[in-house]
């Protein structure tokens, strides 16, 4: 991990290295020595800081090349600088290099019409970075810049002109644990953590077949998580799977682990080796940043009409996705009087679920479509006899209307694993499951 401190360590070692070519005695070299300092200090500017400022505050993060790391990376030469920024909306690659210090037309030249190298115009999106070591006249000395999952694009000045290549860098592969704890919504809770927010979209989509998150997160709850990411040659750090997960709702705790099995594939099961996917999600409305803002209370199930329409009301802002509570086929997708767009699930042992007042539906969903639980189906709306945006959730059994959160819903038997399976699977999942042991030991000794 390229710690600040370790890149602080980096440079001063670097620093040194130059010290040491230069002989401070040796007059005829003491404009180097000047040259050296304007350019400590010119990294310093680079970033905005206020002339005299100690260099032990400069953040060095983003500047200065750690030159004990990747060996594919930029040496810098005296007099040169290194500096990293990232694509803004709008930006020409002149403006972008510009911006950077590089005033350099043959540079240009040569990205616009080298084979390889002109493919960065093909991947200019705003926030990829891009990193440049350029002279202080603003010639281009070399450049950097993400390939998708092919490398990094690398251009280079050569004695004659340019050249491009394409380094591979073998992404660094990391697993991240964090925890928090809820004051006023999970998603502060999370970004007060430090989670990324597909992480935080996976922990909610884990426990939402145990947790209804519009209406039963309570202050106080905690959550830890463990998930794998990678880091790219940028430092960006590119989060992915959940890899074990603690929710502590109410005073009550869930855990779950990830797992290949041999034959069944990747799934979330309890510790003990139970399969979590079984039963039914506890809210058809997708959890999100957006949703997690709006009033809990509007959220709740409008059950004072219960025997008029024999559905729940669910109040959601338009455009909000709806997700499929089970594995299911879709027996209906269109308009229907009153309902609006609507569409009815059928799932196993007899239940059906029904969502209506939708204003679209998931792109080429059609009726005999096999669709799987948590799978978008339509966005929250109100066509038909509907006064405000919110969703008409039916949930019938035999064909009967129940409440969807109550006693009644079966939990579907769960894929348990047995025997050797379930060794193995306790000697894999043991680790994940100690690191979030860890994870969670430090937040209660924090909190104590
Ligand atoms: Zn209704």
């Amino acid at each position: 991990m390229n710690s600040i401190k370790q890149r602080a360590q980096a440079l001063k070692r670097w620093i040194l290295t130059q010290n040491t070519t230069i002989d401070a005695t040796d007059a005829r070299r003491s404009g180097q020595v000047a040259t050296l300092l304007m350019m400590v200090f010119g990294v310093a500017m680079a970033f905005g800081m206020t002339p005299g400022v100690s260099l032990q505050t400069v953040p060095l993060t983003p500047v200065v090349e750690d030159m004990t790391a990747n060996p594919g990376t930029v040496t810098p030469t005296p007099g040169t600088f290194i500096q990293q920024d990232q694509v803004r909306s709008g930006d020409t690659l002149a403006a972008l290099l510009f911006r950077m210090g590089v005033s350099d037309q043959a540079a240009l030249d040569f990205i616009a019409t080298d084979s390889k190298a002109r493919v960065i115009y093909q991947h200019m999106a705003p926030g990829k970075p891009i990193r440049v070591e350029h002279a202080a006249n603003g010639d281009l000395v070399s450049l950097r810049f993400p390939y998708g999952d092919k490398g990094t694009l690398v251009v280079s000045r050569t004695l004659s002109g340019f050249t491009s290549s394409l380094v591979g860098e073998g992404d660094l592969h990391r697993v991240i644990q964090a925890n928090g704890t809820i004051h006023s919504s999970l998603f502060a809770a999370a970004d007060n953590a430090g989670i990324p927010d597909s992480v935080t979209r996976q922990l909610t989509r884990l426990f939402s077949t145990d947790i209804d998150f519009h209406n039963d997160l309570r202050s106080g709850d905690t959550f830890s998580v463990v998930y794998e990411a990678t880091q790219n040659d940028f430092d960006q750090v590119v989060p992915g799977r959940i890899l074990a997960a603690e929710f502590v709702n109410k005073g009550v705790t869930i855990r779950r682990v990830y797992y290949e099995s041999a034959e069944g594939g990747g799934d979330y099961y309890t510790p003990e080796g139970h399969g979590s996917k079984a039963s039914f999600l506890r809210s058809p409305i997708e959890f999100s940043r957006i949703t997690s803002g709006f009033s809990a209370a509007r959220f709740h199930p409008i059950l004072k009409t219960w025997r008029a329409h024999k559905g729940i009301d669910l109040a959601a802002p338009k455009g909000t996705p709806i997700v499929a509570v089970a594995n299911a086929t879709v027996t209906y997708a269109g308009w229907r009087n009153g309902y609006g767009n609507m569409i009815e699930l059928h799932h196993a042992n007899g239940i059906d679920t029904v969502y209506g007042h939708l204003s679209a539906f998931a792109g080429g969903l059609h009726a005999g479509e096999k669709i799987h639980q948590g799978d978008l189906i339509g966005y929250v709306g109100m066509t038909g006899w509907a006064t405000g945006p919110h969703l008409h959730y039916e949930f019938k059994i035999n064909g009967v209307q129940h409440d969807p959160l109550g006693p009644e819903v079966p939990r579907f038997a769960s894929t348990n694993l047995t025997g050797h399976a379930r060794a193995q699977f306790l000697s894999a999942t043991a680790p994940y499951l100690r690191q979030l042991d860890a994870v969670r030991g430090s937040a209660i000794a924090r909190f104590e």
